[in-house]
């Protein structure tokens, strides 16, 4: 156990949502905090969030939210079309903000970035962790530390969690996600700040104007084994080359470094082991089916601040009491919502679509509400 405050030596491994936000907390107690991330420079942009819930609350509490206002993405509406691209229904962002309570939508990038700007520990780029050994972590660069505590902040195919813990706990959704940004102002402007999409059975398109002339698309779809292709760009073109609306125009500039992934969750009976402890996607990834995985991470940095603050022994038990339980009953919701975000049916699509027309009148919002938005009440203490 760490003798004092001054003493106290972390490493986090992550610098994404999770681990700046275990900096921001941890730097804030007193601890010498240390980040290694693997990817050679920050990861600015990425895809769509909705931001709220108790990682809103977090964000408050940082005095994040001016920040997080001005990066704020002027989305007026969630529109599905038809693949001529006309409008078969739309949600207002004004009935989603009545459902979903202080929603702020922002880039994966903005909002770690916003965080980034106010932790003031050292971030080692390109650089992972090749041994950890409770306290004593090798990184890939040959060199070695002590720490006091490790925290693995490194996301759903976290390289500490394999380490420590060994290979499974990833539960795979049967689907796989691709994200990307490009710069076409013709198209920019055609699609403007409306999240537009596009489902067929098992797939869906999305894509939305961001700022200076760029549009973000987001590509869904059904796919029988966890393992991603080689080659990604390729795989779209041949998965998604029959759909019509922007699609042509998308898979036309699909960058050789788009996002695409697995759809998975994180299933862990015990988030730690030792000195080490994890936070976010890396012990409790709930996916993009669920939302919220952000808000969760940046919750769950919090919490396990609060409770190293309380006393080390029995700290990191404490915080996994805190958090699995919402965690978990957001995994079982985002399980519950694949059927809205990727239908398996014309049917399915259908009945979305009408819920999505209604949703302006405040019995069928009070409806879906449950349906939207997982119980995540309670993790946080109050203020
Ligand atoms: C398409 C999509 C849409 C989503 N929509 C929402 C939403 O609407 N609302 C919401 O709240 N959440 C959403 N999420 C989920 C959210 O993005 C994640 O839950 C959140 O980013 C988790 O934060 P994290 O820090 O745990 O992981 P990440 O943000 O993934 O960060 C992990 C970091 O660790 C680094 N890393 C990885 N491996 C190593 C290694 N071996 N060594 C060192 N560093 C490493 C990565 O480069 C990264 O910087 C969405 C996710 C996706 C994919």
């Amino acid at each position: 156990m760490p003798k004092s405050n001054a003493q106290q030596r972390a490493l986090i491994v992550g610098a994404g949502i999770a681990g700046l936000t275990t900096a921001w907390w941890l730097g804030r107690a007193g601890w010498d905090v240390r980040v290694v991330e693997k990817a050679s420079s920050f990861r600015e942009g990425g895809y769509m969030i909705d931001f709220f819930g108790p990682g809103h609350e977090v964000a408050r509490r940082m005095g994040l939210l001016p920040a997080l206002e001005r990066w704020r993405a002027p989305i007026s509406s969630v529109t599905s079309v038809d693949s001529r691209g006309r409008r078969r229904s739309e949600i207002s962002t004004a009935a989603y903000e009545a459902v979903a309570d202080g929603v702020i939508s922002l880039l994966r990038g903005d909002l770690a970035s916003a965080i980034r700007d106010d932790v003031h520990a050292p971030v080692r780029y390109g650089t992972t962790v090749s041994v950890v050994d409770d306290g004593l972590v090798t990184f890939s660069d040959g060199t070695s530390g002590e720490f006091d505590l490790v925290v693995g902040a490194d996301g759903v195919h976290s390289r500490v969690r394999e380490l420590v813990f060994g290979p499974s706990f990833v539960r795979y959704l049967g689907h796989h996600v691709a994200a990307f940004s490009v710069r076409d102002a013709a198209l920019s402007a055609r699609i403007g700040y409306r999240y537009q999409m596009l489902t067929v059975p098992h797939r869906m398109i999305g894509c939305y104007a961001v700022r200076d002339g760029a549009t973000a698309a987001l590509m869904l779809c059904r796919a029988p084994s966890a393992e991603v292709p080689d080659d990604p760009a390729a795989a779209l073109r041949a998965r998604f080359g029959d759909l019509g609306w922007v699609t042509p125009s998308l898979l036309s500039v699909v960058p050789q470094d788009v996002y695409y992934d697995e759809v998975s969750q994180v299933d862990m009976a015990v988030w730690h082991r030792g000195k080490v402890v994890l936070v976010g996607d890396a012990c409790g990834a709930v996916s993009l089916f669920a939302g919220h995985g952000a808000s969760l991470a940046m919750a769950g940095a919090c919490v396990l601040a609060e409770e190293l603050s309380a006393g080390f022994d029995g700290a990191f038990a404490r915080y996994q009491a805190r958090m699995k339980p919402a965690v978990e009953r957001t995994q079982e919701f985002g399980r519950r919502f694949i059927g809205w975000m990727a239908p398996s049916s014309a049917w399915r699509i259908s009945v979305r679509d009408l819920v999505f027309r209604l949703s302006g009148l405040p019995v069928v919002r009070n409806l879906v509400r449950g349906s939207l938005v997982p119980d995540v009440d309670g993790v946080l203490t109050p203020a």
